[in-house]
């Protein structure tokens, strides 16, 4: 199956998935996750249509977002505090804030470089120790110690739960992630506390996620196919 196949039958299920929980499709954006795969796949990409990728591994990015000017890269793994300043540099938007230490180091770096970025608080929303995020009872306040930091917006949260075969549970973490964004949005702790975005739902569980109320999908299997060990 082509990746222009791909995408189209993703952006159809979107669309099913959305209208049969009574949701506007438009409010569901789709994050092409284009890590391990080539500059051509992107392209191909780009060409049906796709602007936005996500990229978890910085050096791997580094070529890809000088290469591919016109769309936009967010920024989905983990970052070291010493990659805080190449993560200021390439990304429009980075997902995977979790610490306070990475949340000064990367508004530093904007500072000398001019420039904002929309950010997202990683969670651990299952407690996974095996996975990185903030605690759940422990975003209120990185999120209210991020107000100091000028050039960071935080416009949502973003979680990846542990993995699971029972759709009830999986549905519960992304439940419990809609539940900790609308708390926070209550204390007014986002950039726009009206339009929270929730970065939740991968290839095999987008569609619990839209149903639980995410506005942005991160898929990469089902778009590029099988990552490519490298
Ligand atoms: C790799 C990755 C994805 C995409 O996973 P697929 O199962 O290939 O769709 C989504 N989110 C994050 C954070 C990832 O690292």
């Amino acid at each position: 199956m082509s990746i222009g196949t791909n995408l189209k039958r993703i952006r159809d299920e979107i669309t099913t998935t959305a209208l049969s929980c009574d949701r506007d499709p438009a409010t569901i954006k789709l994050l092409a996750v284009s890590k391990r795969h080539s500059i051509e796949s992107i392209q191909e990409a780009i060409a049906a249509e796709q602007s936005c990728f996500g990229e978890s591994y910085i050096q791997e990015a580094q070529e890809k977002c000088k290469l591919l000017k016109d769309v936009s890269f967010h920024f989905i793994g983990h970052i070291q505090s010493n990659k805080a300043k190449l993560a200021a540099e390439l990304f429009q938007v980075i997902e995977t804030v979790d610490r306070l230490k990475l949340a000064r180091a990367l508004n530093k770096h904007l500072e000398t470089l001019d420039k904002d970025i929309d950010i997202l608080i990683q969670v651990n929303i299952g407690k996974d120790p095996k996975k990185y995020g903030v605690a759940p009872d422990e975003t209120i306040s990185l999120l209210a110690a991020i107000k100091e930091f000028s050039r960071l917006r935080p416009v949502g949260l973003m979680t990846m739960p542990p993995f699971s075969t029972d759709d009830e549970e999986t549905r519960s973490y992304f439940r419990a992630l809609r539940l900790l964004s609308l708390e926070c949005a209550e204390k007014g702790l986002f950039f726009d506390n009206h339009c929270v975005e929730l970065s939740m739902g991968m290839s095999h569980d987008f569609k619990l996620a839209i149903e639980e109320g995410s506005t942005s999908i991160r898929i990469g299997t089902a778009i590029f196919g099988e990552r490519p060990n490298l």
